[in-house]
Order: C-alpha cells, then structure tokens, then sequence
C-alpha cells in the first residue's frame, strides 16, 4: 500500500478523488511531483494561495520564503510579530519561534477598535501574552493597536524604541493581520509620506520587502506576509469579505440557544446546541452580519433553501462555489467561546455540547471565554 502524504502547506493528507475535501491535489500534479526531487508537496488550494494572482499577488517563491526566514533567524535585530487580536488563532505563524532564534519578539495586536470598550485592556494585553506563550513565543512586550484609526502608534514606536536598543527591526505577520496598514501610519508618523504601501482586504497584498530608514542608520524591514491557509479569506472575497470582517467596535449579542436549537451566523456558520443545562450565547462578529435562529431538525433545508438569500453572505455567484460546512463537534466544561477563525465566536454556558460547523478549510476551535 502507498504511504500517505500530507500538503506541506496545510498538513491535510493528499487525496486525488474529491475536489472539494480537504489535501485535494490533481493527479497529474501528484505524479509530477512524486517523479521530481524536490517533493514539496502541497493540496491544490494552498498550491494557489501560493502561486496565483487570484487570491495571493506575493511573488514569493519557496526558496525566497526560506531565505527570508533564515535571514532573520541570522539578524541581531528586534521582531516585532503583528496579530489581529479579533483573529488570534488565524494570525499564529507557524513555527514561529524557530526562525526568530534568539531575537527579542515584541508582540503588537491590531485592530484593537473592534473589541467591545468593555474588554479591560490590561487584561486583553495578559490574555494576548498566554496564547502566544502556548506557541512558545515569549513576548517581551505586548502593544495593542490600531492601524485604521491610528490609535497607539506613537506608544508602539516609543516601545519598538525601548527594545530595539540600536538594532534593525523585522516586521511580521500572517496576511490580512493589517501590516500594510500598520506600516503605513509608522511611515506617515515617521517621514509624512501616506498610503505608500497598498492595502486591501485580499491576503498577501504586500508585494515586496520595504525598508524604513530609522534614525540612526538602521532598518524597520516590513517583511512579506505569511500565509495562514485556515482564515476565512480563502473562501469568501471581495464584498462578502468586507460583510464578515469587522469595521467597528463590536455589540455582544445575546441569543436563547437551547437544545435542538441552531444558530446561523450569515450563511457561513452556524452552531447547533446539542446538549446544554444554561440556554444562553452570547455572539461576538461583524454587527451587519444577519443572525438567524432555526431547530435543528430545520437547519440542512433552511441552509439549503435561504444560503445566498436570507442567510449571507456568500452572495450572488459565489453561492455556488462556496464550501459545504463541515460539523465538528465539541464539548466544553467551563464557560467557553466557540471561535470560527476570521468570523467571530459565540461564549456558551459550562457544560455545554455544541456542533460548530464552518467552510471546509475553515478552522473552529474552543478556549476560555475570552470576555
Ligand atoms: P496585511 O495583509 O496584513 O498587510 O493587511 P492590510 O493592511 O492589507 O489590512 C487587511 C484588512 O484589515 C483591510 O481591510 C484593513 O482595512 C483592515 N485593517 C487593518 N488595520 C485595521 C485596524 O486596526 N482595525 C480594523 N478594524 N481594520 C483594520
């Protein structure tokens, strides 16, 4: 029998038989690469997502890609790792650690404006810092910011200051994280020069390395953004994007979610309630985004029937090419948040068994209530 083989870009074991699964690689692609050397092997999703202008215009090829890596891992320089904390989980890179070395990484969460006012910012700044640790990263600060308003910006370069201590800075980040944007208001802080860099909602919109002169000689290196295969702008683009990424602070809304009920977040998740003592949930995504209440024993039709409708997005004719929502399962013991990566998440009671269903390739996970 033939050993199994798994995407180098997203670990997903490679199957040739169903185009619309998880690891789906094109015959043709998979003997091709078993007869060459070089057996980097990826699905043939994140085979585009690296290659295509369709979703990702980085030129990037592998071997650059390494020998950026390499090259900072080689710096004496300050790493300065930019996460959107509405999206904490999507803007992990993998393998993070290794290619920093022994640099100091100074962790920067944007899109701070979207998080409920209520959320105590020391405590978002503690809980930030326990992620990242979970991925072995230790931070030697943590900034909270926002690029689209310009909050913070002058408090993240008087901190890059602190910790550079006369050394370059690398700047980095998953795609989609608001990098470009970030570095867009360091430049018009710094220099005057505006919107230099272009940003937009599609990953992977920063085309080449850009360097900042810092005062004494040094550099501030914004470095390509990485590819993060499980966010939520893989499957939707363009408007519906915009429908489900949040603009504006957030309002916590609360449902009635008892057993047997479902709760379509748009037509691009939803949550069932299989087994709970406490029917609350508590919803945190895009205020617009249209939150629809069904039983369960409905929910297969009412998707099929009202997707694209009175459920969006997706819209128009990305209905049709939209991935089914897979079922995953989960059972919490304390008071948790249900988080579908680069939607939002919904805080259920302790003691409660939900299924979380979101677009194949779409990640959902548990934590602690993060609120
Ligand atoms: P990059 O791929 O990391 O360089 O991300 P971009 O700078 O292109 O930004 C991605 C999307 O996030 C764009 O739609 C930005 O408008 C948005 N964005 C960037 N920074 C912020 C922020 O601080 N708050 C909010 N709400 N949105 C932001």
């Amino acid at each position: 029998s033939e050993e199994t083989l798994y995407c180098i870009g997203c670990g997903a074991a490679i199957q040739t038989t169903d185009p619309k699964a998880a690891g789906y690689t094109p015959n043709s692609a998979l003997q091709k690469s078993l007869a060459s050397d070089v057996q980097d092997l990826y699905c043939q999703r994140c085979f585009r997502l690296r290659h295509y202008n369709e979703i990702v215009p980085v030129g990037l090829t592998d071997d650059d890609f390494r020998h950026l890596l390499a090259t900072i891992r080689d710096a004496n320089a300050l790493v300065v790792y930019v996460v959107d904390i509405f999206d904490l989980n999507g803007s992990i890179i993998p393998g993070l650690q290794r290619f920093v070395g022994d640099n100091p990484v100074l962790l920067v969460g944007n899109k701070e404006d979207v998080l409920p006012r209520q959320l105590r910012r020391t405590k978002l700044r503690e809980w930030m810092n326990q992620q990242v640790r979970a991925q072995g990263i230790k931070p030697v600060d943590v900034a909270l910011t926002s690029a689209k308003k310009g909050h913070s910006i002058d408090e993240l370069l008087a901190m890059i200051e602190k910790y550079r201590r006369g050394r370059d800075v690398y700047v980095v980040g998953v795609t989609n994280v608001g990098k470009s944007t970030l570095i867009n208001r360091i430049i018009a802080n710094n220099t005057g020069l505006k919107d230099l860099i272009t940003t937009s909602r599609f990953p992977g919109t920063t085309l080449d390395k850009i360097e900042i002169p810092l005062d004494d000689g040094h550099m501030m290196v914004d470095t390509p953004g990485i590819i993060h295969p499980e966010q939520m702008a893989h499957v939707l683009s363009g408007d519906d994007l915009k429908l489900v990424s949040p603009q504006r602070e957030i309002r916590p809304k609360g449902f009635q979610l008892g057993n047997g009920q479902t709760l379509f977040l748009g037509g691009v998740a939803r949550l069932d309630i299989v087994d709970t003592m406490k029917p609350t949930g508590t919803v945190y995504v895009d205020n617009n985004l249209t939150l629809h209440r069904t039983r369960t024993e409905n929910a297969d039709n009412f998707y099929t029937k009202h997707v694209g409708e009175l459920i969006t997005p997706p819209t128009g004719d990305a209905v049709a090419d939209f991935p089914a929502l897979v079922r995953h399962e989960f059972k919490v013991t304390e008071i948790s948040d249900i988080v579908f990566e680069g939607l939002g998440w919904v805080t259920v009671a302790a003691d409660t068994r939900v299924a979380a269903w979101a677009p194949q390739g779409v990640a959902v996970l548990t934590r602690p209530a993060m609120i």
